[in-house]
């Protein structure tokens, strides 16, 4: 049902857009469709990088490929980290509507993917990621022809680099055992280099934090002394978040140099694409209290980056600042593969993407109830623990952004003159209040949490390796 409603959409701007295709496979053939590679950088912030006004040139390749497409400000996640982020991606829909999410870490098979969609167009469909979040086992593979886990190296600490560099090389011999060049391309990249351990080479390291920065290690920035942090268990101080804050920069600066050679592999492999580049979440460095990225729907979290190319079709270097949500990938994708003409101007943003015509639009991002990390955190206290047992959900108008509580709580931003969510406005304007908890959606009943009814039966040894050696104790 899903299927037949995603595609009626699409179909109606089939007819109104003009798109470019009649794009060239790697062998010169013209192809009738675009090829479309979706790039997400995990735990990217989106005020990480230069284009978004973080001070140090630390992306040169992200803020050259803006400049020659189009930049959005305003672009939100629905959930603050991977795997219901990626789902939303996927699927066009809310972690509550998709059913993938902290309560349940599978998507349905009976949701439908955009590899699924652009398969049953004739694409060729291949994804290459390394983070283990998005393995076989969560659903995420759904309509992938090929699913590429780079798995990276294991040590005995988290000091090792995080498999960006060993994806690429995966990337061009696929390209050249599996390449079927009859057919566009859509390619899915994940990239992880900016989800912690912060670990990243030397040199990059020094280059931002001097030699203090040298001889940090990824254990700093383990899962476990985030998670005793966020529980007020052992807080790390303040000099020291400051530390990481400028380290991750340096994983920030090592994946554009990653994302240079990626784009240049790209003019190779899928010429003229529609190449979408993405964040899944960010990451707390103590804004609110916390660090890693879980608990809350701040900014920092659910804000990210997107930027998008597309063979001339958008304007370049435009700023777009109507607001977006990555549930509005899945149906922009289709309708750039369904449409049928090459682009004889410009595409206005309100074809691309129809749902940024409402002025009044509303979009939400959700945190269901923590129960992996509770799972993964069995050794602190239960009552502690249960200090987080809540849902959360942020519903954003404009400017305004409610952030409520399945326990009753609710505050209210106004980010156009408080960006970094620092002042609770709900006192003084109920108003707002009252209309925004309207569009929230029925927090359903739950019972208190027991940490060993959380299974991770199912979930692989090898990923399981691959989870601990990023800080989880499984
Ligand atoms: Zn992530």
């Amino acid at each position: 049902m899903r299927r037949l409603a995603a595609w009626g959409t699409a179909a109606i701007f089939v007819g109104v857009m003009a798109f470019a295709i009649g794009c060239k496979g790697p062998d010169g053939k013209v192809l009738d469709k675009p090829h479309i590679v979706l790039i997400v950088l995990d735990t990217l912030r989106r005020d990480a990088l230069s284009a978004y006004g973080y001070p140090a040139k630390v992306s040169p390749t992200f803020d050259e490929f803006a400049k020659k497409g189009l930049l959005f400000e305003d672009a939100i996640s629905t959930a603050p980290w991977t795997l219901p982020s990626h789902a939303s991606m996927f699927t066009g829909l809310l972690p509550s509507k998709n059913g993938c999410h902290d309560e349940n870490f599978k998507l349905d098979s009976k949701q439908v993917t955009i590899a699924e969609q652009l398969s049953a167009l004739g694409y060729q469909t291949v994804a290459l990621y390394t983070n283990p979040w998005l393995n076989p086992y969560t659903g995420m593979d759904q309509g992938f022809r090929d699913y590429i886990w780079v798995v990276w190296p294991v040590g005995k600490d988290t000091t090792m680099k995080k498999g960006g560099e060993a994806l690429l090389k995966r990337l061009v011999g696929w390209n050249v055992r599996r390449r079927d060049t009859s057919k566009p391309l859509f390619l899915f990249i994940n990239l992880m280099e900016t989800h912690p351990p912060f670990f990243p080479p030397e040199d990059y390291r020094r280059a931002v934090a001097g030699e203090r920065g040298v001889k940090i290690k990824g254990e700093d920035s383990s899962l476990n002394r985030q998670m005793d942090h966020d529980f007020g268990v052992k807080k790390i101080p303040a000099d020291e978040i400051k530390l990481q804050r400028l380290v991750y920069q340096g994983e920030v600066a090592y994946q554009d140099y990653i994302l240079a050679k990626l784009l240049k592999t790209l003019e190779r492999i899928a010429p003229k694409a529609l190449i979408i580049i993405t964040s899944d979440h960010g990451e707390s460095f103590d804004e609110h209290g916390l660090v890693n990225h879980q608990f809350a729907l701040y900014d920092e979290l659910v804000r990210v980056p997107l930027a998008m190319q597309f063979d001339g079709c958008f304007a370049n270097g435009t700023h777009v600042r109507t607001p977006v949500s990555l549930t509005d990938l899945n149906a922009m994708m289709l309708r750039v593969a369904k449409a049928s003409s090459k682009c004889k101007k410009h595409i206005p943003m309100k074809e691309l993407i129809p749902e940024t015509r409402d002025p009044d639009r509303i979009r939400i991002a959700e945190y269901h109830r923590p129960l992996l990390i509770y799972r993964l955190s069995h050794r602190i206290d239960p009552k502690i623990l249960s200090t987080m047992d809540r849902r959360l959900e942020a519903v954003m108008k404009g400017p305004l952004k409610l952030i409520a509580d399945s326990r009753g709580a609710a505050s209210l931003y106004d980010r156009s003159e408080d960006p970094g969510e620092t002042r609770d406005l709900s006192p003084e304007r109920p108003a707002d209040i009252e209309f925004l908890r309207t569009k929230l959606g029925p927090w359903l009943p739950f019972s208190p949490f027991d940490p060993t009814t959380v299974k991770t039966d199912h979930i692989s040894p090898e990923i399981q390796d691959q989870l601990k050696a990023l800080g989880y104790v499984m």
